[in-house]
């Protein structure tokens, strides 16, 4: 089973994530503060990191940030108090996977890295240049070609264009569509979705009314369906 590093110096939180986790089955080793975090992600290369915002030495936010510096990519979830929202916005900037806020049930925790996981383990995630059909998409540059041809499209779509690649095969409502892709996302009309799903279509499928790649669930949402082996990082 995976092996997660539990940053966190409150020990009874401390404790209970450890017994959780290894309740599930996985392995745990936990550690106080962020320099101690950056050391041992180093040393013992953990498969995910639960990394608490506020730390002694180093704060959460500095050491995801310094991790991505240095290059590595392993998923990062991290943990805030509540009233931290601006944390939550600077995580996920900084690099980090996903973001929960105390107090929290561990089911629900749990299910977060479930989730991580798996994404992370499909490959798609981190890589920097994903292929489907004759589509290539550049995550570093931000570009998309199809046979060859540059594809432009608007930071929106290409945004809802990444989140399918990270979330292929799920069937996806079109509110978690908003809430990812749009920030506003009570001000925003489900139906935008489906104008960009289509725009989407017209830009990148052979055949737009017939689709490929971006499909409809009926009375679900849609579903990205590109067979996108694994991704890679060209040298
Ligand atoms: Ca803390």
């Amino acid at each position: 089973m995976p092996n997660v590093l539990i940053v966190e110096d409150e020990p009874a939180m401390a404790v209970a994530l450890k017994d959780g986790f290894e309740y599930e089955g996985y392995t745990t080793e936990v550690v106080g503060d962020g320099v101690a975090a950056l050391e041992r992600v180093k040393e013992i290369q953990p498969a995910l990191i639960i990394l608490d915002v506020m730390l002694p030495k180093m704060n959460g936010l500095d050491v995801c940030k310094q991790l991505r510096n240095d290059g590595f990519n392993l998923p990062i979830i991290m943990l805030s108090a509540r009233g931290q929202e601006i944390d939550k916005v600077l995580g996920l900037k900084l690099g980090a996977d996903d973001y929960i806020t105390k107090p929290f049930s561990f089911m629900e925790l749990i299910a977060r890295v479930e989730a991580v996981l798996r994404r992370t383990e499909s490959g798609n995630r981190h890589a920097t240049v994903v292929q489907f059909g004759d589509i290539t998409v550049d995550r570093r540059k931000r570009t998309v070609q199809k046979s060859g041809e540059r594809v432009v499209l608007s930071a929106r779509e290409y945004r809802l264009l990444e989140y399918f690649i990270d979330h292929e095969g799920e069937v996806i409502e079109r509110d978690t569509l908003l809430d990812a892709v749009w920030d506003q996302a009570s001000l925003t009309l489900t139906r935008t979705v489906d104008v960009h799903v289509a725009k989407l279509r017209k830009k990148l499928e052979e055949n737009p009314s017939d689709p490929q790649y971006f499909l409809t669930v009926h009375r679900m949402g849609y579903k990205f369906d590109g067979h996108v082996a694994a991704g890679f990082i060209p040298a």
